[in-house]
């Protein structure tokens, strides 16, 4: 009898899990997208697209389409879906893993700022720079509009939406970026800070190597929490492992490890 597992993706590591569910024998599937971006890329294994309507829908989807298991690998960002993602695999009575990619640590020579907040990020610019680059995504743009005195540099996959910045240009481009490619965007903008979230993760970490080249600081946005009681796994294979789906699994889902949720803490 074959398994079905309801991946929830937009993440590079969604689609890394995807495909290697997919070629598990015995195992079914599916990728759910948010249909945030116009040309996503697809990943294996069968896809659905929208939202689910909230965790009511979520646990209705679940059990309409049989889902044995559940595995958010959302960006770490997407608070909502992963609080509702909770409710609805407590509410449908199927086992589910958070897949979370590591944040971002800083290293020696890096002038980093934490933020709590994209309006917290926003208050700590004035002083640091005045032409900003700004990476936190398309969307919460708003908390910057009321900067009429810098000029930001604003990089999505998609054109971000008002209300925004009124000193602002767009560079619409998709990872994974290089260190050169980076180093050549700050300079060509004459970039004095720039402002990320904490993403974590190899496609676009390249920005803040570039940043700490240049001597730059940088604003980093923190993660949200994870719902009350939610741990989560740092990478695929721990995340196949913890659905007893790994080398050597039994299809039977492994009870959470003690020191689970350690992936966010830097040292
Ligand atoms: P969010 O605020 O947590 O979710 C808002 C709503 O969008 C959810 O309540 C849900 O609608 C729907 N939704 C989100 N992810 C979904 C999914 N994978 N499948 C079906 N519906 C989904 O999420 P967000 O921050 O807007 O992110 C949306 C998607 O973009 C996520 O899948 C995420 O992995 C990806 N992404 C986000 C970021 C970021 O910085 N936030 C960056 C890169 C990629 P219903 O309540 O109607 O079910």
């Amino acid at each position: 009898m074959s398994r079905h597992v309801l991946v929830l993706g937009g993440t590079a590591e969604a689609r890394e899990l995807a495909a290697s569910l997919a070629a598990r024998p015995g195992v079914r599937v599916t990728t759910s997208l948010a249909g945030r971006v116009s040309r996503p890329k697809t990943p294996d294994g069968d896809v659905r697209v929208g939202g689910f309507g909230g965790a009511e829908g979520l646990a209705a989807w679940i059990r309409t389409h049989q889902v044995d298991a559940l595995a958010d690998a959302t960006h770490p960002f997407a608070a909502r879906i992963t609080a509702n993602a909770a409710r609805a695999a407590a509410a449908a009575g199927v086992p589910a893993v958070v897949l979370r990619r590591p944040g971002w640590c800083a290293g020696p020579g890096d002038r980093w700022h934490e933020a709590a907040s994209m309006a917290d990020a926003a208050a700590l610019l004035p002083p640091l720079g005045r032409r900003v680059f700004l990476t936190t995504g398309r969307l919460g743009l708003a908390a910057f509009a009321h900067l009429t005195d810098l000029h930001f540099v604003v990089r999505s996959v998609e054109p971000p939406e008002p209300p925004l910045p009124p000193d602002m240009e767009v560079v619409l481009a998709r990872g994974p970026f290089t260190v050169e490619g980076e180093t050549a965007l700050l300079r060509a903008h004459g970039i004095e800070v720039l402002v990320t979230k904490d993403s974590g993760g190899a496609a676009t970490a390249a920005k803040l190597t570039a940043a700490r080249e240049r001597g730059l600081p940088v604003v980093v946005v923190r993660r949200p929490p994870l719902p009350e009681g939610v741990t989560a796994v740092p990478d695929v294979s721990e995340a196949l492992a913890r659905l007893g789906l790994g080398p050597g699994g039994n299809g039977r889902p492994q009870p959470k490890p003690v020191d689970a949720g350690a992936a966010d803490t830097c040292p």
